[in-house]
Order: structure tokens, then C-alpha cells, then sequence
């Protein structure tokens, strides 16, 4: 296997993730087999227990990890599955070094910092090795920026680990930034070049340097840093603002021909460059779209960035498919229960309410549902969105008043959402969520199983402690609400949908973890369709 580890400098949210994520999707489109890790020196063991407002999305994998948003990127851009194997951070090093301490298993050793953290490091290292035989390159982005004091540890690690495996099986790659002064109208390296020398004085030379940029890199600049952070003039990268789309990224870095400078230090130079025309199709599609449609999204965390990263980008996905721009309107959904539903989102062509815990906001949303049911609207209800549909059609269509689920409202007459036996006992927050990819069926003759095509069974993952409660099911459906699937084993709700609406589903797991951009999720696909079919309604 080869190695590729990527680091970052002089500031944060540099798009190192992007970086890493890109080269991923260039080297796969040469035909090498890849795949993505991260390791993040913070002490939580994964960021589940972390708010939106520290950490973003909380991106869940297959087998039920809960990871950095950044792995999401790296699902999207390349075609790996992901496991818990693939983020590693501080808190899982110590907590595991510390149970082995416990154990004894260090036989009377003083245990410490080096050797005993950083080998746990590498062992981790070793393991997904081990684990991957097939895989030709593994690429590492190492989260926070290099002078971090919680970073020093994985960085020492890394410098251990590519003695052992050799050098030429090992890239290091450092994107930095290369600030633009306004006043002097110059590009500084200065900042790029001490954090090089920050790297090089931690025993790690860079092979190749990244410079994010918001212009180009001129020669002079390319040269002053070549020279400076040891490395040579072409194996010095830009990587530009890009004008539309994060998926313009790969094909940014590949003007400099990146993946060409990776094969060749790797010794896997006879790869053919990348083909990457399906790629571009995408970019396209994203860049020129015939049509257009708004979405509102109605959720809690609307000002942040990254909070509903993935939900964002299956719609960028299924837009594409449907050569349409999706322009996204952000809704505090706590603004409609000050406003009223049409006042905010009265415009919209489709209203999407995302996950979400905790009851700010909870009434807010159920108006915006009922607002899509009256009128219409095409309505996506994700996780939490769903449970809202849920407890609106309880309320107003099923005369259950009062309806609600227990994580809002302990003495609802009418717990419509409510905790599984198993979740009642539980009082850690770790990790102790229904996590992960599982098996249910789909009805046939349901709008759900249309869109999922030719399929009875689909896998799809959860982040969520409540559920449908099984003793309301058939009243619900006496009301008319249609329940499309159930899970496979323990037959709970999966996915509810309304008939005679345009487009009313509620899905109980996360879709936008399997969004890929050439392969859209059938869900926001079906979404994104009714949207523009209800553009193209009001605009008759
Ligand atoms: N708070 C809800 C639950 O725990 C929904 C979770 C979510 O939307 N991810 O079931």
C-alpha cells in the first residue's frame, strides 16, 4: 500500500478536506484503488456528543460511526464505503491506551506520550492496512493545522510510521494559505513558508505544497516557495477560489496536475491520467442548469454553514439530474412560528425540514408541514422532519389532539413519537443512538417504491432515538397517512408518504449520506422533480 498524508497550515477551514477528497477522485479516475481517513486530535472519542455549533454535521457511515463532516466528502468524491476504521481521534487513542494500561497490558512499563500514544497511532495505521489488502493508496488528512499543540502527537506518529513503510511509499502534501494583501496588491508566501518550517522542524519534509489562493500562483510565487520550503517549483500547487461548485476542485488541482506529481513520487507513474469526463458532465450540469426551483429548508441550525452539509449537497446532486439549479432558501424555523408559514416560505417550490433534537423550533416546523399539506407543497421530511409530518397529520388530519413525540412534550395525551424499550434505559449520550445502515422493506404500489425503482429491500442509515409509535400505526393509517416501509426486523417506520399530494414524504433515516453526485438518492430525486413540475405549475 502507499500513503498519502495530508496536513494543513496558517489557518483553519482552508478546504484541506476538499484537498484530500480531490486528490481521492483524481487518483481513483486514473484507476488506482483508494481510500480516505481522518484523524482528528480532539478528545472526544467521535463528535456525536458535539453541537452543530462547534462541529457542523455529524456525517454517520454504514456501520453506525459517527464522523467528521469531511468524511462525508470523502463518501461523495470517491466511491469508498467508509467504516469507524477511517476516523481516528484523540479521545479513541487515549481511551484505548488507557483500558490497556488498566489491563496491565504495558507490564509494568511507565506508559507515555511516546512510544505508547504515538504506537497506537501507527497500530491504527497498521490495522486499516491489514484490513485493505486491495487498496493501492490510502489517504490520510490529519484535521487542525500544524503548530497545534493536541496535533503534535499524530504529526510525530506520521514521521515514525513513514520510516517504517519507507519513504517512497509515503506523500506528504501541505495546503496552506498564500493570504492576498489588498493594500500592497501582493500574494504573501511568508506564512506558507514558516509553516513548512514549522512541519520540517517536527522531522517532516512536505513533497508537495498546496497553496490555497484567491487568485492564480505566478511563477515568482511558485519559485519563492519552491525554494524556501525545499521542494521543487512543480510540485508546488494552486488551488483557486473555484467559481460555482465544490465539485470543480478536483478539476482545479488537476491543472497542476497533482495526481501526476502523487504517482510519480509514489512509484505508480504508469497509471493512465484521469479520465474524467463523467466528472465534468457533472460540473456542467451543475454550472448551466435549463431550470430552476427554491427550496426551503426549515431547521434550527439554518445559520451555519455546515450543519446540513449533507442535505445541501443531495441537492445540488438531483438538481443536476434534473438539469436544475436548486436554490436553497435557509428558514430559522422558530421564524414561522413568529411569522406564519406564508409569509416565509409562501414563495417556495418545496419545503424540507432536516434532523434535528431538541424542541426550539418544533411548532415552527409543524406549521411548515401543515402549510406543504394544505397547499401542496411538495414536503421532504428527513429524521426529525418525518416525526413533525408524523405528529402534524396525528393533530389535524387523525383528531389526536395534542399529539407529539415525548422528546418534546413527556405528557402528551397522544405520544405519536415516542422511545423504543431499549432506548429507555439508556443515560449516556455516546453513541447509544439507533446508529447505522438497516435493512427494510419497501410497499410495493407506494410512491417510495416508485422511486426506488426495482428494488423490495433498501439500506439506508439512522441517527435517531425515537420512532414511530408502533400502538398509533393503525390509526395513522385509518387517517390516510401510508406507511411505505418498515424495517426489516423489528417492523418499525421507515418511510410515511401522503396520496393525492405532489410529493409528501417523510423518511425516519438519513438519505443524504448516500447521495453521490452522478448518483443522486431516488428520495431527493423524487423531491427535486416535484419541485420543478410545481415551478413549472406556478409559472404557467
Ligand atoms: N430527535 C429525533 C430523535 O432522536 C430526531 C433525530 C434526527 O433527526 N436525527 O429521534
Amino acid at each position: 500500500m502507499k500513503y498519502i498524508f495530508v496536513t494543513g497550515g496558517v489557518v483553519s477551514s482552508l478546504g484541506k478536506g476538499l484537498a484530500a477528497a480531490s486528490i481521492g477522485t483524481l487518483l481513483e479516475h486514473r484507476g488506482l484503488k483508494t481510500l480516505m481517513q481522518k484523524f482528528d486530535p480532539y478528545l472526544n472519542v467521535d463528535p456525536g456528543t458535539m453541537s452543530p455549533y462547534q462541529h457542523g454535521e455529524v456525517y454517520v457511515l454504514d456501520d453506525g460511526a459517527e464522523t467528521d463532516l469531511d468524511l462525508g466528502h470523502y463518501e461523495r468524491f470517491t466511491s469508498g464505503v467508509l467504516s469507524r476504521m477511517n476516523n481516528l481521534t484523540s479521545g479513541q487513542v487515549f481511551d484505548s491506551v488507557i483500558k490497556k494500561e488498566r489491563r496491565g497490558e504495558y507490564l509494568g512499563k511507565t506508559v507515555q506520550f511516546i512510544p505508547h500514544v504515538t504506537d497506537e497511532i501507527k497500530s491504527r495505521m497498521h490495522k486499516v492496512t491489514e484490513d485493505n489488502p486491495n487498496v493501492d493508496v490510502l489517504i490520510t488528512e490529519i484535521g487542525g493545522t500544524v503548530g497545534d499543540m493536541e496535533g503534535l502527537l499524530f504529526i510525530e506518529a506520521l514521521r515514525q510510521f513513514a520510516l517504517e513503510v519507507g519513504k517512497d511509499n509515503v506523500c506528504f502534501i501541505h495546503v496552506t494559505l498564500l493570504p492576498f494583501i489588498k493594500a500592497a496588491g501582493e500574494v504573501k508566501t511568508k506564512p506558507t513558508q514558516q509553516s513548512v518550517a514549522k512541519l520540517r522542524e517536527l522531522g517532516i519534509q512536505p513533497d508537495i505544497i498546496i497553496c490555497r489562493t484567491e487568485a492564480d500562483l505566478d511563477e515568482d510565487n511558485r519559485r519563492k516557495i519552491a525554494m524556501f520550503c525545499n521542494v521543487e517549483k512543480k510540485n508546488v500547487v494552486a488551488f483557486r477560489d473555484v467559481a460555482h461548485t465544490i465539485y470543480e476542485c478536483p478539476l482545479d488541482l488537476r491543472r497542476d496536475k497533482i495526481d501526476r506529481l502523487v504517482v510519480d513520487k509514489l512509484g505508480l507513474g504508469h497509471t493512465p491520467s484521469p479520465a474524467l469526463e463523467d466528472w465534468e458532465y457533472f460540473v456542467q450540469r451543475v454550472i448551466h442548469p435549463k431550470h430552476k426551483v427554491t427550496i426551503a429548508v426549515a431547521g434550527k441550525y439554518i445559520e451555519l454553514q455546515d450543519a446540513y452539509k449533507s442535505i445541501y449537497e443531495s441537492l445540488i446532486h438531483a438538481g443536476a439530474q434534473h438539469d436544475t439549479k436548486v436554490q436553497i432558501v435557509r428558514v430559522e424555523a422558530e421564524a414561522i412560528e413568529d411569522h406564519g408559514a406564508r409569509a416565509v416560505i409562501g414563495e417556495v417550490d418545496g419545503i424540507l425540514v432536516p434532523g434535528g433534537f431538541g424542541d426550539r423550533g418544533i411548532e415552527g416546523k409543524i406549521t411548515a408541514a401543515k402549510y406543504a399539506r394544505d397547499n401542496k407543497i411538495p414536503y421532504f421530511g428527513i429524521c426529525l422532519g418525518m416525526q413533525i409530518a408524523t405528529i402534524e397529520y396525528a393533530r389535524n388530519i387523525c383528531g389526536l389532539a395534542g399529539a407529539n413525540s415525548t422528546e418534546f412534550d413527556k405528557n402528551t395525551p397522544h405520544p405519536v413519537i415516542c422511545l423504543q424499550e431499549e432506548q429507555k434505559g439508556i443515560h449516556d449520550l455516546g453513541a447509544t443512538m439507533r446508529l447505522g445502515s438497516c435493512e427494510s422493506i419497501l410497499f410495493a404500489g407506494t410512491i417510495a417504491a416508485d422511486l426506488y425503482g426495482d428494488v423490495d429491500r433498501i439500506h439506508e442509515r439512522h441517527r435517531h432515538r425515537y420512532e414511530v409509535n408502533s400502538d398509533y400505526q393503525d390509526r395513522l393509517q385509518e387517517g390516510g397517512l401510508v406507511i411505505s416501509s418498515v424495517s426489516a426486523h423489528e417492523g418499525l417506520v421507515e418511510i410515511i408518504e401522503l396520496p393525492n399530494h405532489p410529493f409528501y414524504v417523510g423518511a425516519q433515516f438519513h438519505p443524504e449520506f448516500q447521495s453521490k453526485p452522478n448518483h443522486p438518492h431516488p428520495l431527493f430525486s423524487g423531491f427535486v422533480a416535484a419541485a420543478l413540475k410545481h415551478a413549472a405549475e406556478d409559472g404557467a
